[in-house]
């Protein structure tokens, strides 16, 4: 079955929405098969988001992932990777679609509430970023 990394970010955690995020999965059929809540480090989160090392956004974002405790989770299910964006919406919260948890609940393009992989490839590394197969319900 498909997995994917979702990751709930600082600034829904800080405003006490992991609850109403998790339950958006649970509503659309998705399994939570691990979780757990953490806080990175600024390393942590700069090797997590290497891929965007060129970006101009890149010290702000590691600034804010880093800046209080997130909660990855393994989504499983069905195509789940686009499912999970679909549920997700835009990066930009003013581009996403009315009824996603960016539109709903983020505050802005960096502050957009949570993660989730865009391929195959990336989830299998996002995965394995956070859990050992031994953490897998
Ligand atoms: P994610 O990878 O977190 O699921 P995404 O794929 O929609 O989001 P990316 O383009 O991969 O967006 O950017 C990764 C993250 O970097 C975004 O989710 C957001 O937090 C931040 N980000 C993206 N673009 C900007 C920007 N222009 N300014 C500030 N932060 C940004
Ligand atoms: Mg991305």
């Amino acid at each position: 079955m498909e997995r994917t990394l979702s990751i709930i970010k600082p600034d829904a955690v800080e405003r006490n929405l992991i609850g109403n995020i998790i339950k958006r999965f649970e509503d659309a059929g998705i399994k939570i098969v691990a979780m757990k809540l953490l806080k990175l480090s600024k390393a942590q989160a700069e090797a997590f988001y290497a891929v965007h090392k060129e970006r101009p956004f890149y010290g702000e974002l590691t600034d804010y992932m880093s800046s209080g405790p997130c909660v990855p989770m393994i989504l499983e299910g069905e195509g789940v990777i686009l499912k999970n964006r679909e549920i997700m919406g835009a990066t930009d919260p003013k581009e996403a679609a009315a009824g996603t948890i960016r539109a709903d609940l983020a505050i802005d393009k960096e502050k957009n509430s949570v993660h989730g992989s865009d391929a195959p490839e990336t989830a299998a590394q996002e995965i394995a970023f956070f859990f050992t197969e031994y953490e897998l319900a």
